[in-house]
């Protein structure tokens, strides 16, 4: 069934997810700050509106894709969109975004007589442009199955985690393991190198092994053993560092919040965001293996700081 679509905010991820609903017979209409990105997004289908208001008004559904929640609680209320819209229109946010912005979202949506679900994605700009996106969603599931035929144009899996704010609670704990994953895996390497290991040993080992994850497996941090990595090719993303300091940074605010001991998850929220705002700017998350690598250096043959015996244990 054609569904009339308003799309708000255009950029890398939300460019492409428009013009898939498109490619899969919807009416879409898009609006973003960016007058460039209208035009872009016009040349697939996509009409353009003058405001985000004048694109919901007369939609069935409104999607957002934006940076982070104070734009979308902004655009909803302060900008009219939830005004604009008619009543019952489902508003579904695919931004990546705070549990509690998510959860003000959706109060805002019911409160205006709106329906609302949180649907962000994993998969980055590849998934977006190929239509196999992950959505992790929270709402109602009478929502959840009218968003479906959507989520599907625009990827290749769509679970529902539960209440309001469940999608953006799994992406946050979803990426904390893989970002404290990608540093487990990359001190390994560095460690193996201060041990005289090939990363081909050490991978040969930890792949077939219990150290296997998708950070080793997959996006493997060092050249060499798993030859589509972004390590391959300078650390070119990928999955930008930034983003997953943004997630991290996300994930490190509800364990705060909700007073979880997440010591790693901290830690790794810390490293990501001193890696993203120097030299990881514009590279592959697993670039952090080069962060590591440089911090570690010392004078080769010198003593660790603290003594251990044969088992690792603190003599
Ligand atoms: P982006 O910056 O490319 O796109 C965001 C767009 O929103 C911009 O074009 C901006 O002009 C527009 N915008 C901001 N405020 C607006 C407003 N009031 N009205 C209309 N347009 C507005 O960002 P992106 O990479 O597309 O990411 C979007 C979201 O998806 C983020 O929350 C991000 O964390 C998440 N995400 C991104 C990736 C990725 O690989 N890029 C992967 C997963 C999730």
């Amino acid at each position: 069934m054609t569904s009339v679509i308003a799309f708000v905010g255009l950029g890398h991820m939300g460019g492409p997810m428009a013009a898939n609903l498109v490619k899969a017979g919807h009416r879409v209409t898009g609006y973003d700050l960016l007058p460039e990105l209208l035009a872009s997004a016009g040349r697939s289908g996509v009409r353009a509106a003058a405001s985000a208001a004048e694109a919901a008004a007369g939609a069935d559904v409104v999607i957002t894709m934006l940076p982070a929640g104070r734009h979308v609680l902004a655009l909803y209320q302060d900008e009219g969109l939830l005004a604009a819209a008619k009543p019952g229109t489902l508003f579904i946010d695919c931004s990546t975004i705070d549990v509690a912005d998510a959860r003000a979202a959706h109060e805002a949506a019911r409160a205006a007589g709106h329906r609302a679900l949180d649907a962000p994605v994993s998969g980055g700009v590849m998934g977006a442009e190929a239509a196999t996106l992950t959505f992790m969603t929270g709402g109602d599931a009478d929502d959840f199955t009218r968003a479906e035929p959507l989520l599907s144009a625009m990827g290749k899996k769509a679970v529902h985690c539960g209440a309001a704010g469940s999608g953006q609670a799994a992406k946050i704990c979803n990426n904390m393991i893989l970002g404290i994953s990608m540093i487990a895996v990359s001190e390994a390497f560095v460690l193996g190198e201060r041990l005289g290991l090939t990363h081909q040993a050490l991978f040969d080992v930890a792949s077939t092994a219990s150290g296997q994850c998708w950070a080793l497996t997959t996006n493997c941090p060092v050249p060499g053993p798993v030859p589509g990595s972004p390590a391959n090719r300078d650390y070119a993303p990928g999955f930008a560092a930034p983003l997953m300091a943004k997630d991290l940074g996300l994930a490190a605010n509800a364990a705060r919040a909700g007073g979880v001991d997440a010591e790693l998850g901290l830690s790794a929220a810390r490293m990501y965001a001193a890696f993203a705002g120097g030299e990881g700017a514009d590279r592959d998350f697993s670039g952090i293996v080069r962060a590591i690598r440089q911090r570690s250096a010392r004078p080769t043959g010198q003593a660790t700081t603290e003594p251990t015996d044969e088992n690792g244990t603190p003599e």
